[in-house]
């Protein structure tokens, strides 16, 4: 583009940091924002198609047609739902990493009603598997955030913890605040994660079981999410996990976001 500032990235090695190695990545930053541009237009002009297909295929399945022409017609329509909720997770992640150095203008997060909703959109998923939910939230504290990317953030835990936990699984999820921050965490009781992939999880696309996890309804962008959203507030992602046992996936927020009660 026309912006031909050039980038350095400065390196520091030696006992006391006495080598300096400047290294120009003016190229490189170039051909990362039209990797980023590449991929918010190309999203943004599958939307259209999208909404036009999943529009007939509606009015189709209003009408009284033929039992495995039903079946075809609401095969196309989860697909197609899949396709849109990709699309969205990709416009997402590359307004996330386009504004990732741009400090976020934050607002207070009524953070008790976010995790209700996410909760009650949660029971929804899981439907007939019937797992079992249990919230611990501290009501005194609210969160200073971007409230959509919060809640993209949290549910995203949220229905991963639905979606890799069997029937009747328990699901835990938690916020409170203490002298170190604002803390929110989702505890199943599912599959886990063998220790190998935990530090890949946050990559776009990385996944453990392809077979199992495309099969659950995710989009593989679902953590890269969670990571940028966290990364712009200064947050921490932590996973614990254990094959079998279950996993824990917890948000750190520094103290300087979290609300204090207001006596
Ligand atoms: P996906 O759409 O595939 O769920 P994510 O980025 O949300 O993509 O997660 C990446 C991978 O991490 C998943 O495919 C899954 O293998 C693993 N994973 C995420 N959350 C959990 C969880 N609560 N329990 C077990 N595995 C998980």
């Amino acid at each position: 583009g026309g912006d031909t500032r050039l980038q350095y990235q400065i390196s520091l090695f030696g006992a006391d940091d006495r080598l300096l190695v400047a290294r120009d990545i003016t190229r490189l930053t170039q051909l990362e924002q039209t990797r980023q541009n590449f991929v918010a237009n190309a999203s943004h002009e599958l939307r259209t198609p999208l909404t036009v297909i999943r529009g007939y295929l509606e009015t189709f399945l209003d009408q009284d047609l033929p039992k495995p022409l039903m079946r075809g017609l609401s095969q196309m329509q989860q697909q197609a739902r899949r396709m849109e909720n990709l699309v969205q997770d990709l416009l997402l992640l590359s307004r996330l990493e386009a504004t990732s150095r741009q400090a976020a203008t934050l607002k207070p997060v009524l953070i008790q009603s976010l995790i209700s909703h996410i909760h009650e959109d949660a029971v929804t998923l899981s439907g007939e598997r019937q797992h079992q939910f249990e919230l611990q939230i501290d009501p005194q504290h609210d969160l200073l955030g971007v409230p959509a990317e919060l809640q993209s953030a949290l549910s995203n835990l949220v229905f991963n913890a639905v979606r890799y936990t069997p029937d009747e699984g328990h699901i835990l999820i938690r916020w409170w605040a203490d002298a170190k921050g604002g803390h929110f965490s989702v505890t199943d009781s599912g599959i886990g994660i063998e220790a190998r992939h935990i530090p890949h999880l946050t990559e776009r696309f990385y996944r453990v079981d392809d077979s199992r996890s495309s099969a659950s309804g995710g989009t593989g962008l679902g953590l890269a999410i969670v990571k940028h959203v966290l990364m712009r507030l200064g947050a921490r992602l932590e996973i614990d996990s254990k094959p079998g046992r279950g996993s824990c996936f917890s948000c750190h927020f520094p103290a300087e976001l979290v609300v204090p009660p207001r006596d």
